[in-house]
């Protein structure tokens, strides 16, 4: 079932690489009735429960729940290419709803739980969704807006009937557990996954089945080829993003490897660990900003006995202090990957084949055409910087924003697909991440990217978490100032500024030290963990 063959050369793993995607093809069948159909008593979902419950699912248990939820959603008039959102965080409910509505052939919406009732509603009318299945939370929030959302006539509530909507399990029980899925081309729309929103309004990438297919090497990849024998994989991102559903949930349910499924009520860094070792955990995905939360407890090999085989990680910059730590946390290497919601796990680092390189986010995945291109879209040469772009087609690539062509067409140049990311690519096609386009700092006629600093700044031992921003000023264009979060038990002081100030000026070139430190209580960040270095650069802006 995996993609990528197991071997010890990248050279070996792109040469003989070919996609094959099959003209039908059904996301809801592939990772759920595929495996029941041979398989059925193995492993699929372990549901981990705050207070310590697990409840384990096996792949006819999904199959025989999907089925019957997707008869109820056909019989309340849910029809192929009709938007279903998903509202829940990591619970079997969620994936149950994935799965059903594919198997119909609807399109799923996956919704974060912390959204306000203004996202909701921007997403759920921008998408136009027929039925939303949800948690009692969920339910609360939607109640006041359903006069806004005259498309949503069928709302489940899968903690039971509240607030409007209407029981889940009690609805689905008199339903038959036989259904006959839609037959999908792979090509047909799935999934409507929205963007962070960290450098504006979120947009809505609409993905194809095939979208699938086409994270399986990158997934495989940064895991050190993910379907090992007893993996077991967890990450604390939630479905609701690209990362959670389509880097985890989704391939690892693919491959046959078990998902761990945790609803924390409040992330913290003992209960990740905690869950690490409960949960016999062999592959995560855990986000730099996940890691750099981890970072400060202190000897965590000392508190939790861990067995985990794999750690990805993406979305930010990873850099060379949490690679230095994961090597001793964990002792291994955590691999780098890299991709967009419109067009996902493109490079990947993958210590396995090869030696990482930190600060370098890794090599084009095996199927996919990465480069750095200039603005006419011609490949820049090695070591210049430009635009990190995927060539189409590639069947990891969006169909498009949803009702959106103008932007759409603004996201291409010819056939490449520009990221927005600034990056330099070297001779052996490692790509080095520098920047979002609108992050690089221009400084004394440099070019700089904030991830190097904030790297830099992060091993210096007060240092919980940093933001890196450009600064207008007159004489050098901008100035490169640093937003730092201190670790809990440091008291902030110009003395300290200063000290931190020259940390970086004597570890990075003299134009890259941070000539403005300041300190803050946290940095504005995304719900999925982004730093927004917009309302840092508007607050810097602002001090003018
Ligand atoms: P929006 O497009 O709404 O502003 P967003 O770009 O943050 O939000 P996502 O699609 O979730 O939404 O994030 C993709 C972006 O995250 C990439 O374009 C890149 O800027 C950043 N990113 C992803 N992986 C890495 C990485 N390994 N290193 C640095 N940045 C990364
Ligand atoms: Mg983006």
């Amino acid at each position: 079932m995996r993609l990528l063959p197991e071997t010890n050369s990248y050279g070996n793993l792109t040469e003989n690489f070919v996609w094959q995607i099959p003209e039908k093809f059904n996301i809801g069948v592939a990772i759920c009735d595929a495996w029941a159909d041979k398989d059925p008593d193995r492993e699929a979902l372990v549901f981990a429960e705050d207070g310590g419950d697990v409840t384990s699912y096996s792949y006819a248990d999904l199959k025989r729940l999907s089925n019957q939820l997707a008869n109820l959603l056909k019989d309340r008039g849910v029809q192929p290419g009709d938007r279903v959102g998903v509202l829940m965080p990591q619970r079997p409910e969620a994936a149950i709803a994935h799965i059903a509505a594919l198997k119909l052939g609807a399109i799923t919406i996956p919704l974060f739980t912390l959204f306000g009732e203004e996202a909701l509603s921007y997403r759920l009318g921008n998408s136009g969704a027929k039925a939303v299945i949800t948690d009692e939370n969920g339910a609360v929030k939607l109640s006041g807006l359903r006069d806004q959302l005259p498309h949503l006539s069928t709302l489940f509530c899968a903690d039971g009937a509240a607030e409007g909507a209407e029981d889940l399990w009690g609805h689905m029980r008199g339903h038959e557990d036989t259904f006959t899925p839609f037959e999908t081309r792979s090509d047909d729309p799935a999934l409507i996954i929205y963007t962070s929103g960290t450098t504006g309004q979120p947009k809505g990438a609409l993905h194809a089945h095939r979208v699938l297919l086409g994270h399986l090497p990158g997934v495989e990849m940064s895991h050190d080829f993910l379907g090992q024998p007893g993996d077991r994989i967890w990450t604390p991102a939630d479905w609701a993003w690209i990362g959670g559903l389509l880097d985890v949930l989704m391939p690892a349910l693919y491959l046959g490897v078990p998902v761990v499924a945790c609803r924390f009520r409040k992330f913290t860094a003992e209960a990740a660990f905690q869950l690490l070792q409960d949960h016999k955990i062999r592959n995560a995905f855990l986000p730099p900003t996940a890691l750099k939360m981890m970072r400060q407890i202190e000897a965590p090999q000392d508190r939790w006995t861990l067995n985990v085989r794999s750690v990805a990680s993406g979305g930010e910059t990873l850099g060379a202090e949490l690679i230095d730590w994961g090597r001793r946390t964990f002792g291994l290497t955590i691999n780098e990957f890299y991709g967009q919601t419109e067009c996902n796990m493109i490079v990947s680092s993958c210590a396995a084949i090869m030696e990482a390189r930190p600060g370098v986010m890794g090599r084009a995945v095996p199927g996919h055409q990465v480069d750095v291109v200039d603005e006419a879209g011609k490949p820049a040469p090695d070591g210049v910087l430009g635009t990190i772009a995927v060539k189409s087609p590639d069947p990891v690539m969006f169909l498009g924003y949803w009702n959106n062509a103008d932007a759409t067409r603004r996201k291409f140049t010819g056939e490449w697909l520009l990221t927005g990311d600034t990056g330099q690519r070297d001779a052996d096609g490692w790509i080095r991440f520098v920047g979002r386009d609108d992050d690089v700092i221009t400084s004394s006629g440099y070019r700089i990217g904030p991830g190097e600093i904030e790297d830099c700044l992060l091993k210096h031992p007060a240092v919980a978490m940093a933001g890196v921003v450009g600064k207008p000023d007159q004489r050098r264009t901008e100035i490169v100032k640093a937003y730092i979060v201190l670790k809990s038990d440091i008291e902030p002081s110009d003395a300290l500024a200063e000290e931190i100030a020259s940390f970086v000026k004597i570890r990075l070139a003299a134009h890259e030290y941070p000539r403005e430190v300041a300190f803050v209580d946290a940095l504005p960040m995304t719900t999925t963990g982004k730093v927004i270095r917009k309302e840092l650069r508007a607050r810097a802006e602002a001090e003018e």
